[in-house]
């Protein structure tokens, strides 16, 4: 059984054809960064007109690499919301006049639910139960994945998501957009020198808050300016990293170990980030907790992880009614 999944909730159109054996016939990617660059962030509407620009072309390169044709396709797969409204509408229009031209059944895909699928195409032999931990650049969630199509939310961001905090505090350091992966280069070169505060949250919360976190390294860096005194980019990376991922690792060693689930899974962009990786795997030693994450080229937004996550969905509760809308706001 194939899905062709159609991904585009921000800046990335992509295309992926997936198989109900958790292999990946082809996942093509046209990205937007080096346009959005030149703004410091993504622009909606430029967004929007190069989805329109790129999908076609996505389309035909996606089932060419596959060596596939639309009557091979069992159903498709599009990402429903969250997402940029204008963006999600190109995919989720074109999706459906693909379905009812070719007479194909549709199934509507929570974005987020494709990030912790990421998992199943790298992992092949991953089952629930187990914990997900999703770090991207909208969202932070801790979810426990009890089984395919049952998940608990025990945590989420309640202001800046991880992704978001790292982007913002890139941008105050002047490393360019997107900042996250700079930031955690520049951080390997300094050292934990500033304070920055950990927040927890109420003792039993696996909420995250990273606003606290961001405004405090803003102020850091202006206070410094306003008295002249020179700032040590690397030595701010750092600290601010730090704090991050005591954090995340605090809460996320918890919820396992409450939940009694072995192994954490990360998704979403920020699971590139090997330092936090590295400190959760450490931490998870002690209790027996293993520690995994997608294969690079599924942590960003991309059309494969929707198709897995389109292929559970459909095996559990069939296709979706053709009338959905997206949802740009749509919940896990
Ligand atoms: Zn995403």
């Amino acid at each position: 059984m194939y899905t062709l999944a159609i991904e585009t909730s921000c800046d990335e159109t992509s295309i992926a054809i997936v198989d109900d054996n958790r292999n990946v016939l082809s996942n093509i990617i046209a990205t937007q960064i080096a346009t959005h660059k030149e703004y410091g962030g993504v622009v909606p509407e430029i967004a929007s007109r190069m989805h329109i620009e790129a999908i076609n072309m996505t389309l035909d390169a996606a089932l060419s690499e596959a060596k596939l044709t639309l009557k091979d396709i069992d159903f498709i797969s599009v990402t429903q919301g969250p997402g940029l409204v204008g963006a999600l509408l190109v995919g989720v229009s074109f999706a459906k006049a693909l379905a009812v031209s070719n007479d194909i059944p549709i199934v509507a895909v929570n974005h987020m639910r494709g990030h912790i699928a990421s998992n199943y195409i790298t992992h092949k032999s991953l089952e629930p139960p187990y914990i997900a931990l999703v770090l991207s650049g909208g969202h932070s969630y801790i979810m426990d994945v009890i089984d395919y199509n049952h998940l608990v939310k025990l945590g989420e961001t309640r202001d800046d998501a991880a992704g978001e905090a790292y982007d913002k505090v890139a941008r105050v350091l002047g490393i360019g957009y997107p900042g996250g992966a700079e930031l955690e280069k520049l951080a390997k070169k300094g050292r934990p020198t500033i304070d920055f505060p950990r927040v927890y949250l109420e003792k039993d919360s696996y909420d995250f808050s990273f606003s606290g976190l961001k405004t405090a390294v803003i102020n850091y860096i202006n206070t410094a300016s306003m008295k002249n005194e020179k700032i040590i980019k690397e030595d701010v990376a750092c600290s601010f990293q730090d704090a991050v991922i005591d954090v995340i690792v605090e809460k996320s060693i918890r919820a396992a170990r409450n939940r009694n689930r072995k192994i954490i899974a990360i998704s979403g962009g920020v699971s590139n980030n090997r330092t936090i990786f590295e400190a959760l795997k450490k931490a998870g030693e002690a209790y027996d907790i293993e520690i995994l994450y997608p294969l690079a080229k599924f942590t960003s937004d991309n059309a494969a992880m929707i198709g897995e996550e389109g292929m559970i969905k459909f095996k559990h509760e069939g296709p979706s009614d053709i009338r959905f809308i997206a949802d740009p706001n749509m919940g896990l």
